[in-house]
């Protein structure tokens, strides 16, 4: 599979999964182009390094997903869009009638309202090409919930559905949308919710990873940043061509329970 010639742009990749998917799609030959919220040093050598390792263009742009006209301002600095993956995303712990406001409307803007902006922005240049491909970065908190995590569940939900209206509004024009729903990946997002959980279940951190994060998840392993961009190049391949509107979990059978 190759994806030489095209452009793909993840939002929140100087990290985790998005920096993992931003590897698989350059190793697929795609240019690359990455973003987070900071503007340092080690952001812009993350993309020279992938440059150098891959042989593919790679730059960095800073844009915050929080705020509506960066997120617009990121698609169209970027030049090219054919393939958009919208992962950013943070976590916020907390009972419901405790939870603060300023991080509940925080989740919503980056992980959903921010893909609103920049699927607005990259379906006409995906028309013009009459290509693309829209990877939604959910979980399997898109399709189940779990006590403590209603932003984070009700964004995840929503992009679920964005991606579902997406499909609709694209079907039969070259361009796809899905959601790809990993169960636990051990990225610094879920790694700072481990001290938080050793403190309330008065475990070590063993004890948390096995019996509070992986419970749900009956591999008992946590999914790797590996996968999931090995998920996304396939969703950008010809054979994921009719792949449109739906999820694909990888979460080592969390929703078949
Ligand atoms: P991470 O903390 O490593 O990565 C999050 C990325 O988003 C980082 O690059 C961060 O800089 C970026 N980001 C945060 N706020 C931003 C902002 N305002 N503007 C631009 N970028 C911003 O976490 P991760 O686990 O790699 O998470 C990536 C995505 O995967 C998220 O949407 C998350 O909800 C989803 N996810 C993660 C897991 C998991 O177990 N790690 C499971 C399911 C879904």
């Amino acid at each position: 599979m190759s994806l030489k010639g095209k452009t793909a742009i993840i939002t929140g990749s100087n990290s985790g999964i998005g920096l993992g998917i931003a590897r698989e799609l350059a190793k697929a030959g795609a240019d690359v182009v990455l973003n987070s919220f900071t503007d340092r040093d080690e952001d812009h050598a993350l993309a020279r390094e992938i440059a150098a390792e891959y042989g593919v263009a790679a730059r960095y742009i800073q844009a915050d997903m929080s705020k509506g006209d960066q997120c617009r301002a990121l698609i169209e600095q970027a030049g090219a869009c054919d393939i958009l993956v919208n992962n950013a995303g943070i976590q916020h712990v907390c009972p419901i009638d405790e939870f603060p406001t300023d991080k509940w409307d925080a989740i919503i803007a980056i992980n959903l309202t921010s893909a609103f902006h920049t699927t607005a922005v990259a379906l006409p240049v995906m028309r013009k090409a009459g290509w693309g491909r829209i990877v939604n970065i959910a979980s399997a908190h898109g399709l189940t919930a779990s006590p403590y995590k209603s932003a984070y569940v009700a964004a995840k939900h929503g992009i679920v559905g964005l991606s579902k209206t997406t499909a609709l509004e694209t079907a039969g024009q070259g361009i796809t949308c899905n959601a790809i729903c990993p169960g636990y990946v051990l990225t610094p997002l879920v790694e700072a919710q481990i001290p938080d959980t050793m403190k309330k279940y008065d475990m070590d951190r063993d004890e948390v990873i096995k019996k509070v994060m992986l419970e749900r998840q009956p591999s008992k392993e946590f999914a790797t940043v590996e996968q999931l961009g090995g998920t996304a190049v396939f969703l950008c391949s010809d054979a994921a061509a009719q792949i449109t509107g739906t999820t694909i979990s990888v979460d080592g059978g969390w929703t078949a329970l």
